[in-house]
C-alpha cells in the first residue's frame, strides 16, 4: 500500500523545524492572550511573567495550568480572544451536570479543525470512493459535527446518521453502502451485538471496512472485539471540545499509538499530584497548549486523561509523537473498598472472553458492594446453567485478581443493559459513604 499524507510536509516534519514552529506559535499564542484575555492577564500577573520572558519550548512550564474548573467558573465568554463578531461556532463539552463549558470557534478554527481531521482520515486509508456513516450526536458536542467538515474536506459522501436507532442505522449501510463509520466504542459494540440477533453478517451483507471510534476510555481487547465480530478495522480517535474536538491525537495504519499533531497542540504529559514533568514513556496527565486557535487558546490545559508518550519513531513516517490508549481519565478512578478501580481494568478482562456479549455495567451500592452486570453473548445465551456457573466464578476470579477486590456478577440477556445516546454510563454509584 502506498503511503497517503494530507499535509505530507507538516506531518512528517523533522522534529527540529517542528519544534522551531511550535515555539513560534507558542510565543504567538502567548503574546495574544497577554494582550487580550483577562483571565490570563491576571494569571500571568499574579506570577509576575510576561510573554517576552519566553525563549525555550521548555519555559512553557513557566505559564499557569488551566482546568476545567477555569472554564466553568469564567463561563460563557471569559477565555475568548477574539471581538465577538468573529466568532463563528458554539460547542459545549458533552458534560451532563452542572454548567457546560462553552467552547468558541472562529471561520479559521472551524476550518483548521476540519483539515486535522482530514489527515486523520487520510492516515487510515480514507478515499474519496469512501462513505461515511456518521453516528456521533450531532449538535452541541463537537464528535459529529467536526469529523463530518474534515470528511467533507476529504471528498467522501457522509451520511449524517446521527446515534441510535440500529435499524435504520443498518437500513442506512445496507442502501447506501456504507464502508467507514465513526461512533462510540460503545455503541460499535451494541450494533455488532444487534447484527448478531438480527442474523446481519457484516461480512456478507454490508461493505462496511472501518472505523473511527472515540470520545470514551476503551481496552484493546474492546477493540479487537468490534473488529473481529463486525470484519473491519477500528481505529482509536482521541479528541476534547478544549482542543477543538475530535482529530487531536489519532491512530495511523499500524494501530500502535495515537500521533498527536504536534503543530496544533503543545504536548506535556504530567504527575497529576505535583504537576511536575514525567519522564518519556511513562505514564502521568496529559496537558495540551493550543498552537493556532483563534477564538479561544488555552495554555497548559489539564485533560485529566490519563496515558503516556511512546517515544520510539513510527514506522508510518510521521513524526509526530504517539500516545498511548487513554487508560481513563484521573476522575474515572473509583475507590472500592479503599482499592483504586478504574472501570477500564474491568472492561479489559470482560471483553477478551467470548461467552461475553458487549455491553456490561458496575453498580456500586450500600457501603461498598460492586455488582458486574454483563450480558452474554447471543450465542452462548441458551448455555447449560452448569457451563454458566462455571463461567461466573472463573470471572469473578479473573477481576478479583485484577482489582483486588471480590464483586458480584451477574450475567444477564443479550440486549438487556441500557445504552446510551453519547457516551456509555459504565458506571452506577449509588453509595452512602
Ligand atoms: P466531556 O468532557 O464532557 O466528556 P468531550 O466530548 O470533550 O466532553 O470529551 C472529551 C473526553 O472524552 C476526553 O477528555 C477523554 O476523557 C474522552 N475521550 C475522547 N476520545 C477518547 C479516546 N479515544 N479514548 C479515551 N478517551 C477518550
Ligand atoms: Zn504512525
Amino acid at each position: 500500500m502506498t503511503l497517503m499524507y494530507w499535509q505530507r510536509d507538516l506531518e512528517t516534519m523533522p522534529r527540529d523545524p517542528l519544534r522551531a514552529l511550535q515555539l513560534q506559535r507558542l510565543q504567538d499564542t502567548v503574546a495574544r492572550v497577554e494582550a487580550c484575555v483577562p483571565f490570563y492577564q491576571s494569571q500571568f500577573a499574579s506570577t509576575r511573567f510576561t510573554a517576552a520572558e519566553l525563549r525555550t519550548l521548555e519555559d512553557v512550564r513557566r505559564l499557569p495550568f488551566t482546568t476545567n474548573a477555569d472554564l466553568r467558573n469564567h463561563y460563557p465568554y471569559g477565555l475568548v480572544a477574539v471581538p465577538p463578531n468573529r466568532l463563528s461556532r458554539l460547542h459545549t463539552s458533552s458534560g451532563t451536570t452542572g454548567k457546560p463549558k462553552a467552547i468558541f470557534f472562529s471561520q479559521r478554527d472551524v476550518d483548521q479543525a476540519a483539515e486535522l481531521v482530514a489527515r486523520c482520515l487520510i492516515m487510515v486509508g480514507a478515499t474519496a470512493d469512501d462513505v461515511l456513516q456518521n453516528m456521533m450526536t450531532y449538535g452541541l458536542f463537537t464528535g459529529a459535527l467536526v469529523v463530518h467538515y474534515g470528511a467533507e474536506k476529504v471528498g467522501l459522501l457522509v451520511i449524517p446518521a446521527g446515534p441510535g436507532n440500529s435499524e435504520r442505522q443498518l437500513l442506512l449501510m445496507r442502501d447506501f453502502g456504507t464502508t467507514l463509520f465513526h461512533c462510540t466504542p460503545s455503541y460499535a459494540l451494541y450494533l455488532a451485538d444487534f447484527m448478531e440477533r438480527h442474523g446481519v453478517d457484516p461480512r456478507r451483507d454490508l461493505k462496511l471496512r472501518k472505523a473511527l471510534i472515540g470520545a470514551e476510555a476503551h481496552s484493546e481487547a474492546t477493540r479487537a472485539k468490534i473488529e473481529a465480530s463486525l470484519g473491519i478495522q477500528a481505529y482509536n480517535s482521541y479528541g476534547l471540545s478544549e482542543m477543538n474536538g475530535p482529530g487531536v491525537a489519532f491512530e495511523c495504519e499500524h494501530q500502535q499509538g495515537m500521533h498527536l499533531w504536534e503543530d496544533h497542540y503543545l504536548l506535556e504529559i504530567i504527575n497529576p499530584d505535583t504537576g511536575d514533568p514525567v519522564p518519556d514513556g511513562d505514564p502521568g496527565e496529559l496537558v495540551l497548549t493550543t498552537l493556532c486557535r483563534e477564538a479561544m487558546p488555552l495554555l497548559r490545559y489539564r485533560t485529566r486523561d490519563i496515558t503516556a508518550i511512546i517515544p520510539e519513531p513510527c514506522p508510518c513516517g510521521r513524526t509526530h509523537r504517539r500516545l498511548r490508549r487513554i487508560t481513563g481519565r484521573s476522575d474515572d478512578m473509583l475507590i472500592v473498598r479503599g482499592v483504586n478501580i478504574y472501570p477500564q481494568q474491568i472492561e479489559r478482562i470482560l471483553m477478551a472472553v467470548p461467552e461475553l456479549g458487549r455491553n456490561y455495567l458496575i453498580e456500586l451500592d450500600g457501603l461498598d458492594e460492586m455488582t458486574i452486570k454483563v450480558e452474554l453473548s447471543p450465542a452462548h445465551f441458551d448455555g447449560h446453567v452448569e457451563h454458566l456457573v462455571q463461567l461466573e466464578s472463573r470471572l469473578v476470579d479473573k477481576i478479583r485478581a485484577e482489582i483486588l477486590t471480590k464483586p458480584k456478577l451477574q450475567l444477564v440477556a443479550p440486549g438487556s443493559l441500557p445504552i446510551s445516546e453519547g457516551k456509555a454510563k459504565r458506571v452506577i454509584d449509588r453509595r452512602v459513604l
